[in-house]
């Protein structure tokens, strides 16, 4: 019997573990400058919590939960996204007091029973931040170039930042008339579209069966009432000024429930399918709707894999420098003690001074020939080997395993 990774999950290494870990470095590095703090939150979370939050229309609650029972009878759900459970957490405790900046991002899996294809997981990771209690049209602008500034960071500088204004309480419901209307003359809507149809609307937008069907459908643009106008267009006025291009996207509209006024998704060419590397939105009635104080949001996610998929096209990881092997060898059995400490040695002066170094061995019983025959499979630049006549003049023999030559060194000079 052979085991394999359940299907839809992947094991991440090699190229992809450095890029996933320098992904996370590099948005722990712009977090911080944009002063938000690290949130970790439980893998699983109450069902209900999802389904409240994402919305019980979604594909997410629909389809692609996965929903659990515990030994107790807790219906549990694995958490399919982030955002549900940093509002769960902020009500939980009292960060609208304890932390008033407001600003966290969380770095994590996500799981989704979703089709897997190139890129799309079902366990998968993505980062995001959350920016509570703050209504101004900057913390949109500042959330969308920080979502944008990540992808660059990472190579990836081939872009579109797609923009769209949901609206409000006031004007979303005339664009919801609207789009019943229009879509009750569509024929032959899928069985979900029907559905929707009487409970959310706006998700027919995105209908990845019927969306050729929908050509002429009414904007959420010429809806927006003069304070959502008013916002979208400094949203767009403060991008423009940060130097952000952006198109606006009337189809933009998103597969979650809680989105209140400005969407965004930003695409890439690199990777060939319509699905964004990033995206998010304003939400400003979930906190309250998840029994917290009226507390107005806006935050994104990105999905690492996508994003490494993209970075991987552009060449990224190309430019990745690897740390230089070094190889500690001995050539007489009873040097192991003193290869093996100053192999130690080595590793932690190279950790003070951070130094780019990966040191191996030594290994005992194994003759000189095959230590650095191993050597060289790991593709050591050197080997460092002890061999008694020279250890007893202090030096040791430094093997450039590449050009094949050596030299004395005392070991005092390494
Ligand atoms: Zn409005
Ligand atoms: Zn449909």
């Amino acid at each position: 019997m052979t085991y394999k990774a359940p299907r839809g999950t992947h094991d991440v290494f090699g190229n992809n573990a450095l890029g996933m870990s320098l992904l996370e470095q590099k948005a722990r590095g712009i977090f911080q400058k944009h002063g938000f703090e690290e949130l970790r939150t439980p893998i699983f979370e109450d069902a209900a919590l999802f389904m409240r939050s994402i919305g019980q229309t979604t594909d997410i609650v629909e389809k692609e939960m996965y929903i659990f029972e515990d030994r107790k009878g807790r219906k549990l759900a694995l958490r399919p996204e982030g955002t549900a459970s940093l509002v769960r957490a902020f009500i939980e405790h009292r960060m609208d007091v304890l932390t008033p900046a407001g600003k966290f991002f969380y770095v994590g899996e996500m799981f989704r029973y979703e089709r897997p294809q190139a890129g799309r997981y079902r366990q998968f990771h993505q980062i995001g931040a959350e920016f509570f209690d703050n209504s101004s049209p900057a913390a949109d602008a500042e959330i969308i170039v920080l979502a944008q500034d990540l992808l660059f960071a990472i190579g990836i500088d081939k872009i579109n930042v797609h923009i769209n204004s949901l609206g409000c309480q006031n004007c979303r419901p005339l664009f919801r008339e609207a789009l019943v209307k229009d879509f009750g003359f569509v024929e032959n809507l899928c069985e979900d579209c029907v559905r929707r149809l009487e409970k959310n609307p706006l998700r027919l937008l995105d209908c990845k069966v019927d969306s050729y069907k929908f050509t002429a459908v009414p904007q959420m643009s010429d809806y927006l009432c003069d304070d959502c106008k008013d916002n979208f267009s400094l949203v767009q006025s403060l991008l423009k000024s940060a130097g952000c291009a952006y198109t606006v996207d009337g189809k933009l509209v998103r597969g979650l429930d809680y989105y209140t006024r400005i969407v965004f998704e930003i695409r890439s060419d690199a990777v060939g399918s319509q699905d964004a590397l990033a995206a998010g939105g304003r939400y400003d009635n979930l906190v309250e709707e998840l029994g917290g104080k009226h507390t107005p949001a806006v935050g994104f996610a990105l999905g690492c894999e996508r994003v490494l998929l993209a970075a991987e096209k552009t060449g990224f990881f190309n430019s990745l420098k690897k740390p230089e092997k070094i190889f500690v060898a001995i050539a007489d059995q009873e040097l192991f003690n003193e290869a093996f400490s100053f192999a130690t040695k080595t590793v932690r002066k190279g950790l003070k001074s951070n130094k780019d170094i990966s040191v191996f061995g030594p290994v005992n019983n194994k003759s000189l020939t095959n230590q650095l025959k191993f050597a060289d499979k790991i593709k050591a630049s050197k080997a460092i080997v002890f061999a008694k006549t020279e250890f007893e003049n202090g030096k040791v023999l430094v093997k450039d395993m590449k050009e094949k030559t050596q030299i004395e060194i005392s070991i005092n000079e390494l």
